[in-house]
């Protein structure tokens, strides 16, 4: 009998991930003209509970600000962005800024994960104009390394094991000029963003933390380097009863987190950036989040959507997700542009 591929159900998180931001957008919480094109068919008509929904416009917003914060940051000192997006699964960040406000402000938009992800996303691309033009259509779009691999003008969708180390999966297609390029992919010289969207708990923290370390090098070794940003969102504080809950419901379907099993504190998740070499760091629940970051008309209106009976619950869920945010700012100069 084959046996099953451990990480089948580390992969299929990116589905459950999908699925539910288009529960959320079709319940009308959150816009998203771009995600119906990166679910798969079967899925088109997801009916997530509230509670999901809820969880998946706060941690949305949320992470949303703080991507907004940064392009506006850069777009206030005239300097153009670049976007790395980890474990980025069918994301559609890129589409929703590149068609967005900040659209000029947005240089580079890279996302990486398995070569099965990227491949599947690759293809629906190719197969959708709304998609593609966004890329500058089909002509400027160059597909390598089996289909895994796509290049465009801005974005650029790359194949690696995370878990591996950088310096033998990144840093030749981030740092190297390649497919008839002058430059490599990321500059260090650019204001850079790195997102961790529910990514990070899926490996280990040695090995999560060697990942961020590489970036923290990369922008700071020649001394000219750029600030670089990180906002993370994931479970923590799992060994409460309510946490051993959501752990074994995981574990159920085979998936683990090594990352999220030291049972890691609100603390700890800002100490981790610290130590990787990051200058500042914040982290917020999201329960904390709803409480005190979400406008109270955009809470009347998200309750009005759906019936939510269960309050204490929902507070529950939320207060074991975060989102973490740091910053390293290699110059005395940006220190003071960049702050908090
Ligand atoms: N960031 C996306 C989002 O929030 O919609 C997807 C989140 S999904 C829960 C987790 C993603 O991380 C999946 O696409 C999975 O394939 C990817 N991932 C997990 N471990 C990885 C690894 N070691 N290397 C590459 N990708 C990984």
């Amino acid at each position: 009998l084959p046996r099953q591929d451990p990480d089948a159900p580390i992969r299929q998180t990116d589905n459950d991930a999908a699925v539910a931001r288009l529960s959320a957008v079709q319940k009308h919480y959150l816009d998203d003209l771009f995600v119906k094109h990166l679910v798969p068919r079967a899925h088109l008509q997801p009916n997530r509970p509230p509670l999901i929904n809820i969880g998946t416009y706060i941690r949305t917003r949320g992470i949303e600000d703080l991507v907004d914060g940064w392009l506006s940051s850069a777009k206030k000192q005239g300097k153009k962005c670049q976007i790395v997006s980890l474990g980025a699964g069918s994301d559609t960040r890129f589409w929703r800024i590149a068609t967005g406000p900040h659209k000029d402000t947005l240089i580079k938009y890279v996302e990486v994960d398995f070569g099965e992800i990227t491949s599947k996303k690759s293809m629906s691309i190719m197969k959708n104009r709304e998609l593609r033009d966004v890329l500058g259509g089909s002509n400027h779009i160059q597909i390598t390394e089996g289909g895994t691999v796509l290049h465009s003008r801005q974005y650029h969708l790359l194949a690696a094991d995370l878990r591996r180390d950088p310096v033998d999966t990144l840093q030749e297609p981030l740092t190297i000029p390649s497919h008839g390029s002058q430059e490599p992919i990321l500059s260090p010289q650019c204001p850079t963003l790195l997102l961790f969207e529910c990514v990070l708990a899926y490996m280990e923290v040695n090995v999560s933390s060697r990942l961020l370390q590489w970036f923290v090098d990369y922008f700071s070794a020649d001394g000219g380097g750029a600030p670089l940003g990180c906002v993370i969102y994931e479970m923590f504080g799992l060994n409460d009863p309510f946490g051993r809950v959501m752990l074994n419901n995981l574990r159920a379907r085979s998936v683990t987190l090594p990352g999220a099993e030291p049972f890691m504190t609100l603390d700890s998740l800002v100490e981790r950036l610290l130590k990787t070499g990051f200058h500042k760091g914040w982290a917020l629940t999201l329960k904390e989040i709803r409480k005190s970051y979400i406008e109270p008309e955009e809470l009347a209106r998200i309750s009005r959507l759906e019936m939510l009976d269960e309050t204490e619950e929902l507070e529950l869920v939320l207060a074991h997700y975060a989102i973490s945010w740091s910053i390293f700012v290699p110059t005395a100069e940006d220190k003071e542009k960049w702050g908090d």
